[in-house]
């Protein structure tokens, strides 16, 4: 299958030439332990990809979510699985956007440079779920500093990032007008916190996701951390929500080309009944189907990432590029699947991993059913049932 052919093929070559000495193998390995891509990381912050959108003058490359989700696609399209790196992108942003020039100045650059990783936001709950506003774990005013207690769950990256977007409710949900007030965020310098107040109890998962349960006792930031005016952090989130879904989406849709690729390539080379399977319209037509799918999808990702970059609402389009684009890709991966019959579970084909991975998309960072919601209520005027 053609790549592509828009204004990024630059970027799109140059990705799939670093991610090229990444092969399978190396994914499949690091799947297999459970490990964390160090190498794969480490060359993509070097290549200057993870500081995309970073502006110059902080040392970045200034670039806009659009050129940002087609590094991502391009990851997941060549085989890997952008969930290890792509907070980088969207928790930069959040404090980009919202940030004070002076925590601009001070980590800015150092993120730029790849000496920071900003890699990991604490927002789930585990006794309150998609019910953000109703989290309990709470930051308290004491002096200079903030005194945090409560729990969070799911929470990605933690052990490969020196810096966390922390979500934490300063005044209580019986005092405030609306329940989106009164939630601030911070930033968390997490070596520190794992030594003074936060426990970090990992989940094994379905996927080779690193992520983990977090024990808040009693740690202390510096008031100097909290991102822009106390109280109004659910708001400055959401942008960075935004691009999270984005992003996702582009790289779901990478997902949806490798699984067509694969499939495509597969039924046209496996002879079975003496002719290719993919002569069988039983085989190739949901093949067809898939890609079909994923183009849809992809002029909803590409709306949504240039109306985030024009400054303009985009919370409609990110949750449908997202919620598009991740049924599309487990669409494509099934298909997949079922073109490969036997072959799909063997792990040396790496469709049952990336069949994993893309799955998750329809549950984080946001589940189907509350995009529907989203849209139910916010485009439709229909009731708000929750
Ligand atoms: C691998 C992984 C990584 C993650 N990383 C992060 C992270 O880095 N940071 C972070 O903050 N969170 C993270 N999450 C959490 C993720 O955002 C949540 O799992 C997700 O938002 C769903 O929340 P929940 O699991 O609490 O489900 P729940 O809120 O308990 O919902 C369970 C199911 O019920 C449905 N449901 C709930 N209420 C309604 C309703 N009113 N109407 C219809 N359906 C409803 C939901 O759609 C869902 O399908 C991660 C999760 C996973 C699995």
């Amino acid at each position: 299958m053609q790549h592509q052919t828009d204004q990024f093929q630059d970027i799109r070559s140059a990705v799939r030439q670093l991610c090229a000495e990444f092969p399978d193998a190396y994914f499949r390995e690091i799947d297999a332990e459970r490990g964390y891509p160090e190498a794969f990381v480490d060359a993509l912050m070097k290549a200057g990809w993870l500081s995309a959108m970073i502006p110059e003058e902080f040392g970045g490359s200034g670039l806009g979510l659009t050129a940002a989700s087609v590094i991502m696609e391009e990851i997941n399209r060549s085989g890997g699985n952008s969930g290890a790196v792509h907070g980088q992108m969207y928790n930069m942003g959040t404090l980009l956007r919202s940030g004070s020039e002076a925590q601009k100045q001070r980590y800015l650059p150092k993120i730029a440079a790849g000496e920071l990783r900003i890699q990991s936001m604490a927002v789930t709950g585990p006794t309150t779920g998609t019910d953000t506003t109703e989290i309990k774990t709470t930051a308290v005013r004491v002096g200079d500093r903030y005194r945090v207690n409560g729990q969070k769950v799911w929470i990605s990256r933690v052990q490969h990032s020196d810096l966390m977007i922390l979500l934490a409710r300063t005044t209580p949900l019986a005092e405030v007008k609306r329940k989106s007030e009164g939630m601030s965020i911070f930033i968390v310098d997490v070596n520190h916190a794992m030594k003074n107040g936060m426990s970090v109890r990992p989940i094994p998962n379905m996927v080779n996701h690193e992520t983990n349960e977090l024990f808040f006792e009693n740690l202390e930031i510096p008031a100097e951390n909290l991102i822009g005016e106390e109280g109004l952090g659910f708001k400055y989130l959401l942008d960075g929500l935004n691009a999270e879904r984005t992003l996702i989406a582009a790289e779901c849709i990478g997902d949806g080309y490798w699984f067509i690729d694969r499939a495509a390539k597969y039924a046209n080379e496996r002879v079975v009944f003496d002719r290719p399977i993919g002569k069988n319209q039983g085989v190739q037509f949901p093949i067809a189907d898939a890609y079909i799918e994923i183009e849809a999808a992809n002029l909803m990702r590409f709306k949504a990432a240039q109306l985030f970059d024009d400054n303009k609402p985009c919370g409609a389009e990110a949750n449908m590029a997202k919620y598009l684009a991740a049924k599309a890709s487990w669409e494509a991966a099934n298909v997949c699947v079922q073109t490969h019959g036997g072959f799909g579970f063997a792990c040396e084909y790496d469709i049952e991993r990336k069949f994993r991975e893309t799955r998750l998309y329809q549950v984080a960072p946001i589940s189907t059913n509350l995009i529907f919601s989203y849209v139910a209520e916010h485009l439709l005027g229909l009731p708000r049932s929750f």
